[in-house]
Parts: structure tokens; C-alpha cells; sequence
């Protein structure tokens, strides 16, 4: 499926995705591969306090910080919505959200189940996926498959899926990823909806409108 087909108006200003999952559920998988097959989206990159793991760089996976660097900042009001997860502090940049949506592109952010109800507060506008995993005991599996954590690590992440699964009803979109191909197309499918949405085509409609003359209503 093609998303870049939907075209808007460039002065429309881009729309806000969040996307929540239990640990382990595939949602960097499936990131990675939503943001290399849509064009015009951006990937909120997230403050964090946590460690940088092998293989991550600053500003492309995270921009790791200190305690004190993310205390200034929450100070300053520059998060969107900042939260506790696994107690290392994680916050979404406002500057770089509206930087995104100003230049027509949309935003996905990658973040937990308490960061997304701030954002709900915040940005009535933004949409939001919950990706489920099929079952309890195959996010078990994928966990262990995965070898990146120790089984102390992967029975808290167990432990914190059974409190997040049951937070599936505060989100617009419920995408369930059985099958990576078919969770992907999901995924794809409701970026383009985002983008059919009337608010991010109204620009467009009225110029079109014009087209034909007669008054604006
Ligand atoms: P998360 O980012 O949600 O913690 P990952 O993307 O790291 O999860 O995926 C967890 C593990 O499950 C990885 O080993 C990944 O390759 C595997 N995985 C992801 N999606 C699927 C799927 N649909 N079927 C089987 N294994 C999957
Ligand atoms: P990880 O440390 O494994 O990359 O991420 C742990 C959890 O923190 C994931 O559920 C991820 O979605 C969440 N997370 C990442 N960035 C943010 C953020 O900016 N805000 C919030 N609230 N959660 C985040």
C-alpha cells in the first residue's frame, strides 16, 4: 500500500500518533519498518535518562540525558508529557512535535501507556494505536526469543504487561501483531487514514472548492 499517495495541503499542519505496547509485543519491529515505508512521518525522538544499550545513538533512538539535564527541562516545561517507565524518567520534546507539524509532516510517538494519557490531555487531536500481542504466553516466548534480557528483567516486563494490556480501551486503534505483515499493512492503513481525516484536508478541500467558484459556505 502506498501511503504517500495521500498528498494535503502543505500549509495544513501534520497530525500526532501515539503508539503504546506491552513490552515485548514487537513495537520497535514494527516502528522500524512503519517509519521505512511511509513517507512524510517523523519520529518523535524521546529524552531518557536510561543508559544508552549497544547499537542505540543519541538523537536518532533517544537523546540520553542526566537526572539533572531532564529535571531542567521538565522545569522548563519543554515535555509534551514526561513519565516514570521502569524507573528510568522517558519525556516527548513540544518544540520538536511542532517544529514536525509545522512543516506538514506527522508525528509518531513512540511512548508508554501514562505518557500517551498526557498526551491525550494535551493534543485532543492526536490519534492512538495499542499494539497487542496475540496471547500472554506468546509474549512469553517472544521476550525469552529476543536474548536481550535477563529472566529477572523479563519477569518485571511480564508483570508490568498484565497492568498495561488492560489499558486498551483509552486508545482509537487496537492493532493486534500475529502476523508482521499484516500488523505493518495495519499500521500503514491507519497513518492513511490519519491523513484522510477532515481536518488535515480542509486546506486542501477549500482550494478545490474554489475551483468551482461561488461562495465559501
Ligand atoms: P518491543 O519493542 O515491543 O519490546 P520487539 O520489536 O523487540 O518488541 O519484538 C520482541 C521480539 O518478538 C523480537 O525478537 C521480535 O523479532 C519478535 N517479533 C516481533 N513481531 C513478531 C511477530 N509478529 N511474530 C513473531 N515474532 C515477532
Ligand atoms: P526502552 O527503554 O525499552 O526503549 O523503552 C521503554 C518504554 O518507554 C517503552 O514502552 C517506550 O514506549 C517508552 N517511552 C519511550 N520514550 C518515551 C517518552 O518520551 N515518554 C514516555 N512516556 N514513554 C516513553
Amino acid at each position: 500500500m502506498s501511503v504517500a499517495r495521500i498528498t494535503k495541503s502543505a500549509r495544513t499542519p501534520g497530525s500526532v500518533i501515539v503508539i503504546s505496547a506491552p513490552s515485548g509485543s514487537g513495537k520497535s519491529t514494527l516502528v522500524k519498518r512503519l517509519m521505512a515505508s511511509v513517507p512524510g512521518l517523523v519520529f518523535s525522538v524521546s529524552y531518557t535518562t536510561r543508559p544508552r544499550r549497544r547499537g542505540e545513538r543519541h538523537g536518532k533512538d533517544y537523546f540520553f540525558v542526566s537526572r539533572e539535564q531532564f529535571g531542567r527541562m521538565v522545569a522548563a516545561k519543554e515535555f509534551v508529557e514526561w513519565a516514570d517507565v521502569h524507573g528510568q524518567w522517558y519525556g516527548t520534546s513540544e518544540q520538536q512535535i511542532r517544529k514536525a507539524q509545522q512543516a506538514g509532516k506527522d508525528v509518531l510517538l513512540d511512548i508508554d501507556v501514562q505518557g500517551h494519557s498526557q498526551v491525550r490531555r494535551r493534543l485532543p487531536d492526536a490519534v492512538s494505536i495499542f499494539l497487542l500481542p496475540p496471547s500472554y504466553r506468546e509474549l512469553e516466548r517472544r521476550l525469552h526469543e529476543r536474548h536481550s534480557d535477563a529472566p529477572e528483567v523479563i519477569r518485571r516486563r511480564l508483570q508490568n504487561a498484565r497492568r498495561e494490556i488492560t489499558r486498551w480501551r483509552e486508545y482509537d486503534f487496537l492493532v493486534v501483531n500475529h502476523r508482521l505483515s499484516s500488523a505493518l499493512r495495519s499500521l500503514q492503513a491507519v497513518v492513511e487514514a490519519v491523513r484522510v481525516r477532515r481536518q488535515a484536508q480542509q486546506q486542501r478541500a477549500r482550494e478545490i472548492q474554489k475551483t468551482f467558484g461561488g461562495k465559501d459556505e
